[in-house]
């Protein structure tokens, strides 16, 4: 995004409270990418107005989104995804100490293998995508058949520093980054069963919704 305008954003929220700052500082120190506080700010805003109560979140860290979820929503209840052991560590930590742990479960492995076995029991109203790039397409497949009617699923970073619009911009990883992120945004614009806005707030938000398409031929 624009610079001055992030800058101006990041300046129009309200302070966070304690707990949100310390887990920024250790995602700080650790150098952890959690989602940066204006695009939180909008997925927290998203929640209010929605109260999805079943969330599945693929990309864990330290907690910090999933927490921020919670503090959105207190009736929330989120599964989270995350393959790093000291991660994982780390978030069932932090999510203990701010007592959390009836909103967040956090499993340890591999998204792509940990989602299949949800199938049988579960159903979410929000799934947030926010784990490896190259990844996406793959969470998102196996995360649809478990979203309720209505559901939408958001899809984190897929404007990628300004590398995804700027195919210009030169940077040996990020351009290869940015391109599959391209191929993501491509596919998910045409995917017949859910209707996708690409927010460009924070990293770029993504917000598919479901629609079954059975909505759609209604208003047309
Ligand atoms: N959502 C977090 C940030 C997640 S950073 C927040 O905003 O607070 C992305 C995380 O996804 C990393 O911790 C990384 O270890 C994890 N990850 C990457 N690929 C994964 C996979 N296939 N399965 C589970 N976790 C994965
Ligand atoms: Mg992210």
């Amino acid at each position: 995004m624009e610079e001055k305008l992030d800058q101006y954003l990041q300046k129009m929220l309200l302070p966070a409270d304690e707990w949100v700052r310390d887990l920024a500082a250790e995602a700080k120190a650790d150098r952890v990418p959690i989602m940066d506080p204006v695009g939180m700010n909008f997925v927290m805003q998203l929640i209010r107005l929605t109260k999805p109560q079943r969330i599945l979140e693929v990309g864990t860290a330290i907690g910090y989104s999933a927490m921020r979820m919670v503090e959105a929503n207190p009736y929330a209840s989120i599964i989270t995804i995350e393959h790093d052991k000291v991660r994982y560590n780390q978030a069932f930590n932090n999510i203990h100490k701010m007592e959390m742990e009836h909103n967040i479960e956090v499993i340890h492995g591999d998204a792509s293998e940990v989602i299949p076995t949800l199938a049988a029991e579960e159903s979410f109203d929000m799934v947030f995508i926010d784990a490896a790039k190259g990844q996406y397409k793959r969470f998102f497949e196996l995360a649809a058949p478990l979203l309720s009617d209505n559901g939408f699923i958001l899809s984190d970073n897929v404007l990628f520093k300004g590398y995804v619009a700027d195919e210009e911009k030169e940077h040996p990883r990020f351009q290869k980054i940015a391109r599959k992120l391209r191929d993501y945004n491509d596919w998910l614009i045409q995917h017949p069963n859910f209707i996708t806005s690409i927010v460009p707030i924070g990293d770029g938000v993504a917000i598919s919704y479901k629609s079954n398409g059975k909505e759609l031929k209604d208003y047309v």
